[in-house]
């Protein structure tokens, strides 16, 4: 059987999910339901990342347990994905029990394999805060565009970043230079491992976009770095080694290790052996993430695999997408001007979103998220076209027929075009080229309708009921058939038809509807929208109520 760890990236729990987010994640549920629909072992999991520095600042200014701020957007997360139609198998969070013990084990075991050691030197220190800064914690001006950027990574070029390399560095906290103090850390040798990610890179970079691929071959080229993977926090992850109390693990590297300890609780779940499951080289690794994580998915991720033992699959599938700019111009937290997920469902239907995110993906290259479009897609695609579609045969069944569907052959040619269609979409939603797929089926509804239009099934009722039904009865077919292909990414509104029809096996593949049923009514499966009736107020994402009692 074919194994798929599909692994969606853990946001962030300090603000509310938008349409970057949903650009980026919505492809792997895509993939999990395919593969599921084509008999695959699939094990999908996410989780919401909960430590690090800017939980804990905003904690502090706000005088709150940082607990507050990740369950608080965590529970959030979760009731967004269930109202989006995700299927993780898990979605869990750094925060639980399990996930933390796992990670100390893990550490542990990379420790004793020799890829861990401590080093003491000089680290950065705030004076005017008394307390060492990390690298979320400073800001400078970044050496290779200079532009503003974080001691970790520059979000303007990209460059992963360490804080000696920042220029003009100062506390974020209180805007004073830093200056420097003894200190001890544990370090992780990333250097060990440049052979092992240079040959996972060369082996499964056709499977990957270029910005990936260039993103990961610029980060070994610049020199990989042993990185700290301990920060001075007390919020996080604890160090499973003495010496330690007042560190945690840096969240990058106990969040990316959350595929696993999810992958595991949700194996139990679906009775799947994990440790054979993620050394089985069958088993295809996918990693669905934005362009900002490319590095701690291709890089940091497999050294720390190899590092706990080398028979564990590697990062081979890599999904990684462009930015979601708003009317062409970048959004943010702290300019307001996001798309939240809220918004969204608010407004509408979790299949018009899907629909849309996947249709206008910025796979390639940064899209520009602009509700005029969503709108037309809606209204062209869905309401004029495929949802016409369908009400047209079977409102006309009900209005004529009293709803009771024809027996009758099929169209040869059309049963040979609906198998080559499965052949091209299911191609092409393996290659993880899901754009490609929409478009292709939308051109398949186009044809449905013309074929509808063609056979003129309004007046063979009058003239020739044996003909009325033969075409019917083949639009019917293409209507489950079409079903069957968009329930990937429409998994609501195509299970609804499917079992208004009588389907209830929706494996890949051809399938056929179940004539003794007898239609009574049918709903419009989607709806016109105007925009004057929609409301898309852009926000920051804030939705953080603090207590009084704090
Ligand atoms: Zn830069
Ligand atoms: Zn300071």
């Amino acid at each position: 059987m074919n194994k798929f760890f599909i692994c969606g990236a853990w946001p962030y729990a300090n603000n509310s999910l938008h349409v970057g987010h949903l650009a980026a994640l919505l492809p792997g549920d895509v993939l999990a339901r395919f593969f599921r629909q084509t008999g695959g072992e699939v094990l999908y999991v996410s989780g919401s990342d909960c430590h690090g520095t800017p939980i804990t600042l905003r904690a502090n200014k706000l005088g709150v347990d940082p607990s507050y701020i990740a369950n608080h957007y965590a529970s959030e997360f979760e009731k967004n994905f269930r109202d989006l139609d995700f299927s993780y198998d898990c979605y869990s969070a750094t925060m639980r029990d399990s996930h933390k013990k796992e990670v100390e084990e893990i550490l542990k075991k990379i420790y004793d394999n020799g890829f861990i050691y401590e080093k003491c030197e000089d680290a950065d220190y705030c004076e005017n805060c008394q307390k060492f800064v990390s690298d979320r914690e400073i800001s400078g001006i970044c050496p290779i565009c200079g532009k503003v950027a974080t001691g970790d990574q520059c979000d303007n070029c990209l460059t992963a970043l360490t804080p000696d390399m920042l220029l003009n560095k100062v506390c974020k906290t209180c805007g004073k230079p830093t200056t420097t103090k003894k200190d001890k850390h544990l370090y992780f040798k990333l250097t060990a491992f440049q052979p092992e990610l240079e040959k996972n890179i060369d082996d499964n970079a056709h499977y990957w976009r270029n910005t990936a691929i260039n993103e990961s071959r610029k980060y070994i080229k610049e020199g990989l770095r042993d990185r700290a993977l301990t920060r001075n926090l007390n919020w996080g992850v604890n160090v499973p080694f003495e010496g330690y109390d007042d560190k945690r693990i840096y969240v990058w590297f106990e969040a990316v290790l959350g595929y696993f300890t999810a992958g595991r609780e949700a194996s139990k779940k679906l009775g799947i052996d994990f440790d054979s499951f993620i050394r089985d080289k069958e088993t295809q690794m996918f990693y669905v993430h934005g362009k900002d994580n490319i590095v701690f998915h291709t890089i940091i991720l497999p050294a720390l695999l190899s590092s706990i033992d080398k028979t564990i699959g590697l990062p081979n599938r890599i999904v990684s997408c462009e930015y979601v700019n708003l009317n062409n111009e970048k959004m943010s937290k702290s300019k307001g001007n996001l798309i939240t997920v809220n918004s969204l469902l608010q407004n509408l239907d979790s299949d018009v979103i899907r629909y849309f995110f996947i249709l206008f993906n910025p796979e390639r290259k940064d899209a520009s998220f602009q509700i005029k479009d969503l709108i037309d897609i809606n209204n062209k695609h869905l309401v004029g076209g495929w949802g016409n579609f369908i009400n047209r045969n079977l409102s006309f069944l009900i209005k004529k027929f009293s709803g009771i569907l024809p027996n009758a052959e099929i169209d040869e040619n059309i049963v040979k075009a609906v198998r080559e269609e499965y052949q091209k979409v299911g191609k092409l939603y393996s290659d993880n080229e899901l754009r490609a797929a929409l478009e292709e089926l939308y051109t398949f509804v186009q044809f449905a309708n013309r074929y509808y239009d063609e056979s003129k099934p309004w007046v063979l009722a009058k003239e020739d009921k044996d003909g009325f039904d033969k075409v019917t009865a083949t639009c019917l077919y293409l209507i489950v058939n079409i079903a069957n292909m968009y329930l990937p990414v429409m998994p609501k509104s195509s299970k609804k038809v499917l079992e208004l029809l009588g389907v209830k096996d929706f494996t890949w593949g051809e399938v056929n509807y179940d004539n003794s049923i007898i239609l009574k009514e049918v709903s419009v499966l989607f709806t016109k929208l105007e925009e004057d009736k929609l409301d898309f107020t852009l926000a920051s994402g804030d939705t953080l109520v603090v207590p009084d009692n704090k």
